[in-house]
């Protein structure tokens, strides 16, 4: 039997509001615990929430780079349960109103080909506190300074066909706040988690199979995790002639299994309403042309306008406009520069190595745009080699040198290309290696080709690296040839 996997994600984006969503309590990551946390956001008698605009601003800017409709009129409920991390007995969310409507996302898969998956709706919500179970032996800690920070929680339709798919959508996603700059994105943080929703069926089968839903999840590499164990559990337990319930399942990084938590039966019923402490927000079509106005360009036309107008390769395209700081100091490069392969290349390669050696984000290269655009416009107009270049890319790297020119100067690593001065130096390998020249002398023509090699590194050790490879290879031959 041939199965086919569906997934659908609810993805929890925390925006990136100063203060929380109803209060003017700070948003801050990392505070000592319970110190941002006011009476609005403990729901305390007698106090009134008010509505941050700027999380509807951010909401709705979602909506429109994922081309959703944004209804006039949301409305906040109350989603009523009890937990220790919810004093207020319930948490503000959208129910039946959410502030934006049906999209879709492009996602990028290996082959470099794209798909649609179609977003069902997103709502604004508040996020709870959190339960500290490890600090305290035998206890619980709770700490409340997250309660009332503002979640954008993003239901996508169960459109994705494979874990690989899963991770490239919660990218696609990832990238688009971060784009917008509605969301650092900080996974690590908890700035976004997602539900994963998983079912199997037949291959061929209309109808849906029954699915599980797996908890907060906080990685892309746990999100294909997960779904690979859920998948082949399903799998199993059908084909042994069981059945699959629906239920909420925990994802244990730990030992890479899910496990249930609570099945349907079990589910609360959270008796939604529409909370009467707070107004139907109602947003004018001036409002949502403002809004659209300020959108910045989405990473899905940036990828395509660096293959239509840079002529970069697809994946060239993807890995460079996936991030936009990544994509912003590669046009910067290429500003300076002129050339987008190069440029594309050198961020992609040398540059994106040393980050990653250091663990550093782009945002926090030692090397500069500016200086990387210049260092290759040096090579571009034959000042230096290729070689050479890489030398002045670590001596910026270590901070010896302002500029790829000051860099060049001071190491002297300008290009020799004086046919004359790489005469010279090869007439003196030559003279030194008599041994070579006579094996050189006694093998097959056919196998003199890759001999030179031996000539060409011992010419540009002498050069220091900076002779002309393409002069020395040329020169070489024919002197060497003409010792035959
Ligand atoms: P609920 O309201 O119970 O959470 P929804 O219908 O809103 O259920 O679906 C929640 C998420 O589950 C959505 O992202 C949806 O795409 C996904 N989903 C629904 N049915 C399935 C299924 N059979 N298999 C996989 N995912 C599903
Ligand atoms: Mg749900």
């Amino acid at each position: 039997m041939q199965w086919e996997t569906v997934i659908g994600l609810e993805v929890h984006v925390q925006l990136a509001t100063r203060s929380k969503i109803f209060s003017g309590a700070s948003t801050a990551f990392g505070a000592e615990p319970n110190t941002q946390a006011c009476a609005v956001d403990l729901g305390l008698p007698g106090v009134l929430p008010v509505l941050n605009e700027q999380a509807v601003a951010m909401a709705v800017q979602f909506g429109l780079a994922v081309h959703a409709e944004i209804p006039e009129v949301s409305v906040f409920d109350r989603k009523n349960y009890f937990y220790p991390d919810l004093p207020k007995g319930y948490q503000t969310s959208q129910m039946y109103h959410p502030i934006v409507g049906a999209g879709e996302v492009e996602i990028t898969l290996d082959d470099d080909t794209t798909k649609r998956i179609r977003i069902h709706h997103a709502h604004l919500e508040e996020d709870a506190g959190k339960s500290l179970h490890e600090d305290f032996h035998g206890m619980t800690g709770i700490d409340l300074n997250r309660a009332g920070t503002p979640l954008l929680e993003i239901v996508s339709e169960p459109d994705m066909r494979s874990a690989k798919e899963a991770a490239a959508y919660l990218k696609a996603i990832h990238s688009i706040v971060t784009y917008l700059g509605i969301s650092d994105g900080n996974m690590a943080e908890g700035s976004m988690r997602c539900d994963v929703n998983v079912s199997v069926r037949p291959k061929g089968q209309d109808v849906f199979g029954t699915r599980a839903e797996i908890k907060n999840v906080n990685s892309f590499r746990f999100v294909e995790r997960a779904i690979a164990f859920e998948v082949e559990r399903q799998i199993e337990l059908i084909e042994d002639g069981g059945k699959v319930v629906q239920e909420t399942r925990l994802f244990d990084p730990e030992r890479d299994e899910t496990r249930s938590m609570r099945t349907k039966e079990e589910a609360n019923d959270y008796r939604y309403f529409p909370c009467p402490d707070l107004l139907p927000v109602v947003l004018d079509q001036a409002y949502l042309d403002h809004l659209r106005s300020q959108l910045p360009e989405l990473p899905a036309d940036k990828r395509t306008r660096f293959q239509s107008e840079l002529g970069l390769s697809a994946y060239d395209a993807n890995v460079l406009s996936a991030s936009r700081d990544m994509a912003e100091f590669f046009e910067e490069v290429h500003r300076v520069c002129g050339d987008a392969k190069q440029a594309a290349n050198w961020v992609q390669g040398e540059l994106s190595g040393a980050l990653n050696r250091e663990n550093l984000s782009i945002q926090h290269s030692p090397v500069s745009a500016q200086q990387l655009g210049e260092l290759i416009s040096r090579v571009l107009d034959d000042t230096i080699n290729g070689k050479a270049a890489k030398q002045v890319f670590q001596a910026l790297w270590n901070g010896q040198g302002e500029s790829a020119d000051a860099v060049i100067e001071a190491k002297g690593l300008k290009q020799v290309t004086d046919t004359g001065a790489i005469e010279a130096m090869i007439d003196q390998v030559i003279a030194e290696s008599p041994a070579q020249v006579a094996q050189y002398r006694d093998s097959e023509p056919e196998k003199r080709g890759k001999m030179i090699g031996y000539f060409v590194g011992q010419v540009m050790k002498a050069s220091r690296g900076t002779a002309n490879p393409q002069q020395v290879n040329g020169l070489l031959k024919e002197k060497l040839d003409a010792l035959l």
